[in-house]
């Protein structure tokens, strides 16, 4: 039989179902990756997201290679591009893994009809996720809205029925389905349309290997605290892995929990914290899956949220100013700029951000939303839209009233000394620590000691976050009074 593997969200070898069933089951093979000419020409994604998927693929096709296969590629529109592959190489069956996002899903089911139209099978997998929307649900059947009560029937469920790992196929059986493909040049960044950026976190399936095993040797025993500090690498950075499926969910799971079953000086409550964060990437996709309107919209039916602050120019030169990391807020700034310079921004500090933006500058949670997915080199639908609109208080926070962060108290409580603020505001280097988080109440003859006058090398706050805070409070009581 022969069997064309389309790679999607899973750009590796090991612990991959459909890669693994295609080896098992047939006797030639052709793997394919398709760079989707329409999403990348609507600019959904950055140039990060796309070096770090090149850098991917690179290993991919290094890896395959080594087992006598060649990874085919193309630019092209998906569903005709899939059609005509299996026509012109005599498929008998497709595999794909599931992707769960609305527009893949819509995709993924023409192809499938098109494919049995000319009587080729298809076989899709489960593997973006350790469980699907529909195997984690409440009692009567109906999907999670709140995180808490998702986990625990989460955790329900894999000790009912833990999903196994799957080692990397051995190849044995399989060769490339002739005709080879012409091997064509490997595509750039700039043959998809993007500039190239240096890459921060390593591509490929061996660097998320070797990322987890850093992680749970070390920073995973102080997670609960250490998470929470962007100066340091306390945090797993396995994202961008997760986004494009160099690991797997289960095989992170998997490993977290062998290192508890050998004991030792092993805190379970900081390897548990870091397992609940693998569980509400599920339970994003879940509300994904089961809320398909939260892609053009708020989760919440009545959001009830204030007026936007300003529109027209004064909208967007407050706009401008975040997404540059000129807003005269010493942490929402670093962490703009760690995002504009690195793709990736620190978990504690997205939040900061994205509060500032909804609720001190009131502006729509869906630019902030836009513009992430344009940096990020995790950016992830389910993952960004859920969490900005949990920020926005549009989502599924089951906190009541108004969950709106402080810049200053965060900068203080997180980045005391202001290493990570120094480190990407580099206007700041000299400030005392004193002055750190609200360098705007520095004395002048203070300001000319650290060399940054404020106003003219670093700029004053845009708004007054006191002052904000009251109004979005205000008028949020006000939009949902009846
Ligand atoms: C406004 C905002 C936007 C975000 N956008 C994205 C996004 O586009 N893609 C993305 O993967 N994450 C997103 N996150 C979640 C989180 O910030 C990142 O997953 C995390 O910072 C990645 O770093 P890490 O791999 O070191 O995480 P770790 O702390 O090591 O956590 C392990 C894994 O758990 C998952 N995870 C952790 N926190 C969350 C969370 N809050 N929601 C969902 N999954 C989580 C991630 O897959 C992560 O890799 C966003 C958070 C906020 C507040």
């Amino acid at each position: 039989m022969k069997g064309l593997v389309w790679f999607r969200r899973d750009l590796r070898l090991h612990d991959n179902p459909a890669l693994s069933a295609a080896c098992t089951e047939c006797q030639e093979i052709v793997p394919l990756f398709v760079f989707d000419e329409p999403l990348l020409r609507s600019h959904v994604f950055g140039p990060a997201c796309v070096g770090f998927m090149l850098g991917c693929l690179e290993e991919l096709r290094r890896s395959l290679a080594g087992h006598g296969l060649t990874l085919a590629w193309r630019i092209g529109e998906p569903i005709e591009t899939v059609i005509q592959m299996a026509t012109e190489r005599g498929i008998d069956t497709v595999y794909w893994n599931r992707d769960y996002e609305p527009a893949a899903l819509e995709r993924d089911r023409t192809v499938q009809q098109r494919l049995a139209q000319q009587g080729r099978t298809v076989r899709t997998f489960k593997d973006h996720v350790v469980f699907e929307a529909d195997e984690v649900r409440g009692l009567t059947g109906e999907p999670f809205q709140r995180y808490s009560a998702y986990r625990d029937r989460w955790w329900v469920k894999w000790r009912a029925a833990t999903p196994p790992m799957l080692a990397v196929p051995t190849f044995e059986a399989v060769k490339s389905a002739a005709p080879a493909p012409a091997v064509a040049p490997w595509p750039s960044a700039a043959d998809l349309g993007y500039d190239s950026v240096p890459m921060w976190i390593e591509p490929g399936e061996q660097a998320a290997h070797a990322r987890l095993q850093w992680f749970l040797r070390g920073p995973v025993h102080e997670y609960v605290s250490g998470r929470n500090l962007p100066a340091i690498d306390g945090t797993s950075k396995l994202s961008p892995h997760l986004r494009f499926g160099t690991i797997s969910a289960r095989t992170a799971i998997h490993a977290a929990l062998n290192i508890l079953s050998k004991g030792g000086r092993v805190s379970r409550a900081d390897v548990f914290t870091w397992m609940d964060e693998l569980v509400w990437r599920e339970f994003f996709q879940q509300v994904l899956t089961a809320f398909p309107r939260v892609v053009e919209g708020p989760f919440k039916t009545k959001p009830g949220l204030p007026a936007p602050r300003a529109s027209g120019p004064e909208r967007d030169r407050l706009f401008a100013a975040w997404c540059q990391g000129r807003t005269g807020y010493p942490i929402v700034d670093a962490g703009m700029r760690q995002l504009n310079q690195t793709g990736w921004m620190h978990n504690r500090v997205r939040m900061v951000v994205a509060s500032f933006l909804v609720k001190d500058l009131r502006i729509d949670w869906q630019s902030g939303e836009r513009y992430f997915m344009q940096q990020l080199v995790d950016g992830d639908l389910a993952a960004n839209n859920g969490n900005w609109q949990w920020c926005a208080s549009t989502g599924t926070d089951a906190m009541q009233g108004y969950r709106i962060f402080n810049p200053r108290i965060q900068s203080e409580k997180f980045d005391g000394e202001g290493e990570y603020i120094r480190r990407y505001v580099l206007e700041l280097t000299g400030v005392p620590v004193k002055w750190i988080h609200e360098p705007h109440l520095m004395p002048q003859d203070e300001q000319d000691r650290a060399g940054c006058r404020i106003g003219s090398e670093y700029p004053a706050p845009i708004v007054d976050h006191r002052q904000a805070r009251q109004e979005y409070v205000d008028l949020g009581k006000k939009s949902v009074a009846p």
